[in-house]
């Protein structure tokens, strides 16, 4: 049998479980034993097993199976969240995926609980929904620049945990994915988004403001992975300076979560036979 590209699963090299976010080495490509010409190879790959396993998900969900995934990316500004979205996502029929984003909150959003917006965002059956930023962030910018007290930020961490657990047991399949580069990556992403027109879009004065909260925000990183690393919603840890693995360790995690239902295509809800014979009439 050929070796396989994994000398661990992604499941256990990623887990959160047990990892300092400050001596984290972002470098890293935990548990892959190739290169990036093999990385890249693999993921085009991969992606197409990840479309294929999607499409019967959602074949199932149109069946009324209520069963789906929830992906949640966090990661620092540069982290490669967007990058995970067009390029792993990308590859899955846009009619199964429910894709929300979650920016400052809006005037609306701040008359309701932190997780109004969240619950109404949960993907239906058959969908892989997708949080770019989520409820986390409301654990993480807002302890960071006290945006509330800590009695009430501290009293979060359990209610995500409750939150998830509901959602997991009504037949979401809970993926939490934080993304992590050094600084110095962060400083080389920036400085090529100031360098090329076509990113200029994808710059924020304020992200070189964050630089300087760097240490408190692995500090709230840290409370996040050790107070929410659940077996219902586990946290995967992916290093992500090489946004190639970054990628391909994410499409693994999808391809792990949707083997684990154990899909098949719903079957005929009519009479083949009958639908034959109906069909050479007329
Ligand atoms: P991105 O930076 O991911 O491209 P945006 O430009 O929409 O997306 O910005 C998202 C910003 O919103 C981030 O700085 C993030 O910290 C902030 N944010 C998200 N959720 C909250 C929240 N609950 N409270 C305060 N700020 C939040």
């Amino acid at each position: 049998m050929p070796k396989s590209p994994w000398s661990v699963p992604v499941t256990e090299a990623l887990h959160a479980s047990g990892v300092r976010v400050a001596d984290l080495d972002t470098n890293a490509t935990p548990g892959f034993r190739g290169d990036k010409k093999a990385g890249e190879l693999l993921l085009e790959e991969r992606r197409a097993v990840l479309s294929g396993l999607q499409e019967k998900l959602y074949a199932n969900g149109r069946s009324g199976d209520p069963r789906n995934i929830l992906l949640v990316l966090q990661g620092m500004d540069t982290a490669g969240k967007g990058g995970i979205v067009r390029h792993v996502i990308g590859s899955v029929d846009p009619q199964g995926v429910d894709h929300a984003a979650f920016g400052v909150p809006s005037a609306q959003e701040r008359r309701h609980h932190y997780l109004w917006r969240i619950r109404r965002q949960l993907p239906r059956g058959g969908q892989i929904g997708v949080f770019d930023r989520s409820h986390y962030e409301d654990v993480l910018v807002v302890r960071v620049h006290d945006l509330v007290p800590p009695d009430v930020w501290g009293k979060r961490y359990d209610e995500i945990n409750r939150f998830e657990r509901t959602a997991a047991n009504a037949g979401t399949t809970i993926i939490k994915v934080a993304m992590f580069v050094s600084l110095d990556e962060q400083r080389k992403r920036l400085t090529q988004r100031l360098d090329r027109p076509d990113k200029y879009w994808k710059f924020d004065p304020a992200d070189i403001d964050e630089r300087a909260y760097w240490p408190a925000y692995q500090e709230a990183y840290q409370a996040v992975l050790d107070r929410t690393c659940t077996e219902y919603a586990p946290w995967y840890v992916i290093p992500s300076d090489r946004k190639w693995y970054s990628r391909l360790a994410v499409t693994e995690l999808l391809i792990d979560a949707l083997g684990k239902l154990d899909l098949d295509w719903p079957p005929a809800r009519f009479d083949i036979a009958e639908q034959r014979r109906r069909l050479a009439d007329l």
